[in-house]
């Protein structure tokens, strides 16, 4: 039997259960059971998993419960600047867009860079102008405005300070989307979104659409998604880090995680997690924080969806 399988997250970071409660909790465990249906109904049906992350990152996008398009965090000025990526395994064809906004499923946008364009990122409002271009849909900024996101910048929006998403100052999460899978045909893909930052200034851009970083595919080695403080994601090349220690060192796809979140990450100071899939149909979830919003499924009759570690 061809394998199938299929992963997403919706960030990592302090989320006890102790500070949940189970309305919430119910809440999150929902919206992560229909994004991974959305992609696993893809799979199912024959269907690239190209298209299953993207559909299940549109799902988790959609909702506001995540740190991405619906539910995206406010910048310093009171806006959303939206990060995205997508990867395939087989061809090694990314697109990724950063900076953007009234961009309903920036995911969506991220493919069509990888699809329509020669290059891999557009940034803020080139990326706009090629969204315009290719009569990609623009949404009001009602859309995205989501009170418990604001309050959370008004909070910080006259200090100096920046935070992960829906986090008290004194704990950190990250509610950045991903997912990765494993289709029929034997290839795999993964794709990542993000509103980065609540205060964020400067134009800062995370790992989340850093082909690399956050997002990585490659057929012969594995499809990784992460979530956490960017900062260190990028600067530990995280999502290419755990690629090259299986194609260079032989190492297993949960070997290779394992090392790269509880060790080479760790080592520099970085909390975050991110999920993985390889063509044999392994998946491997990792965290180095108190839980990741997390779910998983394939062929075999496994699946789970989790919050906690
Ligand atoms: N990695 C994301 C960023 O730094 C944040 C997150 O994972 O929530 O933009």
């Amino acid at each position: 039997m061809q394998k199938i399988s299929i992963a997403i997250h919706g960030g990592a970071g302090t989320i006890l259960r102790s500070e949940m409660s189970e309305e919430k909790e119910v809440a999150y465990k929902e919206a992560l059971q229909e994004a991974l249906d959305a992609g696993y109904t893809v799979l199912e049906k024959g269907g690239t998993a190209l298209d299953a992350v993207e559909q299940a990152v549109i799902s988790l996008e959609n909702c506001p419960l995540f740190n991405a398009a619906k539910g995206a965090v406010f910048n310093a000025l009171g806006g959303h600047e939206m990060d995205a990526s997508i990867m395939e395994g087989k061809t090694k064809l990314a697109g990724a867009v950063c900076g953007v906004h009234n961009i309903k499923n920036p995911v969506a946008l991220a493919r069509q860079v990888m699809q329509q364009t020669e290059h891999v990122l557009l940034m803020g409002e080139g990326a706009m102008d090629f969204a315009a271009t290719i009569g990609f849909p623009f949404i009001d900024d009602d859309y995205f405005y989501d009170d418990f996101r604001y309050q959370q910048w008004l909070k910080i929006k006259d200090s100096e300070k920046f935070q992960l998403d829906h986090s008290d100052i004194k704990d950190k999460k990250f509610g950045t989307v991903g997912a990765v899978a494993l289709d029929i045909h034997g290839n795999i893909a993964a794709a990542t979104s993000t509103g980065g930052m609540t205060n964020k200034k400067f134009g800062r851009v995370g790992d989340s659409p850093i082909i690399g970083a956050g997002t990585y595919a490659n057929n012969l080695t594995c499809a990784v998604s992460c979530t956490g403080s960017g900062e260190y994601f990028l600067r530990g090349v995280v999502a290419y880090d755990v690629s090259c220690l299986m194609e260079y060192k032989g190492m297993s796809l949960e070997d290779a995680c394992n090392e790269v979140i509880h060790h080479r990450l760790q080592s520099i100071g970085g909390d975050g997690g991110l999920i993985a899939a390889d063509a044999n149909g392994n998946i491997t979830l990792a965290f180095n924080t108190e839980g990741m919003y997390r779910a998983a499924k394939n062929n075999s009759g496994y699946e789970e969806v989790s919050i906690y570690k």
